[in-house]
């Protein structure tokens, strides 16, 4: 067990870096604290009559940026400490991957499975009211989404709290987002984060010195690829890994873990799995005794996507890839982290790698802004424009392309390839940012501390050209 809460840890980690950068001490501290904290205590009438008395936060760390963004999250492990803390990881993670706004979060502490859904919709619906009469949330305040024990449903409940507490505010559907697409959410939502991380992993993978500096040769392909967890960010991670020409050579989930050394395919997995109800027996696949096994094995790329403290100080000496690519949420405890900067071994963190959903939900609030459909305006125009030049090529040449060259050449852009590609763009840019910081310093021991190097300097900057400091 740490020493310290989990607001003090990312404290801690915060102060590691900031000793790498120039920044006054007094802005530092200003930085790290949590600007605005609403606690509050709600009733809420259940099905059998009864009133329960409901805990609930919402967080806004940083306004050096509006509105603020952060998920809400339903779970029975919510306090003011872990809300805080989650709010400022917000803050850093969207400075990192130049999303702008400032970081919050919002929690209600119950147990979602306890409830009816027409319970859950009441508690949902006024948590969003007692935010609305605090202004505590607004498409240029704040503006939640979904984390753990909520998604579309919860958000829908949200926006049609908020707009009709707030009749005629033309931006409503800019409060909040990870909504469905018929609601005002974007396309390109749900393989955001699974995709964000294959992103950046493959422009690290691209960087010939910390290529060589781990022994590997540069690209994807041919890469050996454990997962652990085929839920949402594990199962798209698989996915675009393996479309791209690595080898998943083992996927763990709770009931166990299978290898194979010549690949599995992601989706007959989890076809597999719905029938059976396990990933284990496989056609063509070992068990593993255990689940945990699989993080052990020779391979590559070691991508958690499951759970928090899975590598800890009793496994990490015995992991044996040479990237870790942290796709969920702190799958590293301290110790970890510093038995693999011992050992050479590349953690390319979470705070920016799993940054594909709020980038994402970046965009879903600019679509809501902007009260239309990304490509809406120009698919139909590129089309035109692109067939004239492949006729015009054909006639001058003498030469025809077949139908489905001349369809992909064609192709104006749908919505989810204009989401897909500012995503593509997003991870590069940050990845190329935390390594040129990295490379900058030999003093800086990993790629974690990099990438909060590169949350300070930019958060820092901001309040000084604000000029709120007379
Ligand atoms: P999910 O619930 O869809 O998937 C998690 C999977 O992990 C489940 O299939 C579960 O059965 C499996 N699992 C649980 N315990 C396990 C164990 N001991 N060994 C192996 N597998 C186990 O959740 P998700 O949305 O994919 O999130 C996974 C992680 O990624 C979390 O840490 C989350 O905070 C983080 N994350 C998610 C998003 C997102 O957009 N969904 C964004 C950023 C970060």
């Amino acid at each position: 067990m740490s020493n310290y809460s989990f607001f003090e840890s990312v404290e801690k980690s915060f102060n590691k870096a900031a000793q790498f950068t120039k920044w006054d001490k007094g802005l530092l501290e200003q930085i790290k604290a949590c600007n605005s904290i609403y606690s509050m205590k709600f009733p809420v009438r259940m099905d059998d009559g009864r009133i329960e008395v409901i805990e609930a936060y919402r967080v806004q760390h940083s306004q050096h940026k509006s509105p603020c963004k952060g998920g809400i999250r339903f779970s029975m492990g919510v306090n003011q400490d872990e809300v805080m803390a989650l709010a400022s990881l917000m803050t850093y993670k969207c400075a990192i991957v130049n999303v702008p706004f400032g970081g919050a979060k919002g929690g209600i502490k119950i147990d979602p499975k306890k409830y009816s859904a027409y319970e859950l919709e009441k508690i949902t619906r006024r948590y969003t009211s007692e935010l609305t009469k605090k202004n505590f949330i607004g498409p240029g305040i704040d503006v939640p989404a979904p984390d753990y024990g909520t998604g579309e449903r919860e958000m829908s409940w949200i926006v049609d709290t908020y707009s009709s507490l707030r009749p005629g505010e033309i931006d409503a559907a800019g409060c909040v987002t990870g909504k469905p697409v018929s609601q005002g959410g974007v396309h390109g939502r749900k393989e955001a984060t699974g995709l964000g991380v294959y992103f950046g992993v493959r422009e690290v993978c691209s960087m010939k010195n910390l290529m060589d500096k781990l022994g590997l040769s540069l690209g994807i392909s041919g890469k050996k690829v454990v997962v652990q967890g085929l839920g949402n960010v594990g199962y798209h991670s698989a996915k675009f890994f393996r479309e791209n020409g690595a080898i998943l050579v083992s996927i763990a989930e709770y009931e166990g873990a299978i290898y194979k050394a010549d690949g599995i395919n992601e989706e007959e997995l989890f076809q597999h799995r719905k029938a059976t109800g396990s990933i284990l027996n496989f056609p063509g696949a070992t068990n593993l005794a255990k689940s945990s096994d699989a993080l052990e094995l020779e391979c590559d790329i070691l991508i958690p996507a499951a759970l928090e403290n899975v590598i800890n100080g009793d496994n990490a000496p015995n992991v044996k890839a040479k990237i870790i690519a942290e796709a969920a949420n702190g799958p590293l405890t301290p110790e970890a982290d510093e038995i693999f900067t011992k050992k050479g071994v590349l953690v390319v963190p979470d705070m920016y790698l799993n940054a594909g959903g709020v980038t994402v939900s970046y965009f879903e609030w600019l679509k809501n802004l902007s009260h239309v459909r990304y490509g809406r305006m120009e698919k139909r125009f590129t089309e035109n424009v692109h067939s004239k030049i492949v006729s015009q090529m054909e006639t001058l040449t003498g030469k025809t392309i077949s139908e489905s060259d001349r369809q992909s050449i064609a192709h104006g852009a749908d919505e989810v390839d204009l989401v897909h590609s500012g995503l593509e763009e997003t991870m590069i840019d940050a990845t190329r940012e935390i390594v040129e910081i990295w490379d900058s310093n030999p003093a800086i021991p990993d790629m974690r501390t990099a990438a909060y190097v590169s949350a300070i300097n930019k958060v820092a900057r901001t309040y000084n050209e604000l000029g709120i400091f007379p």
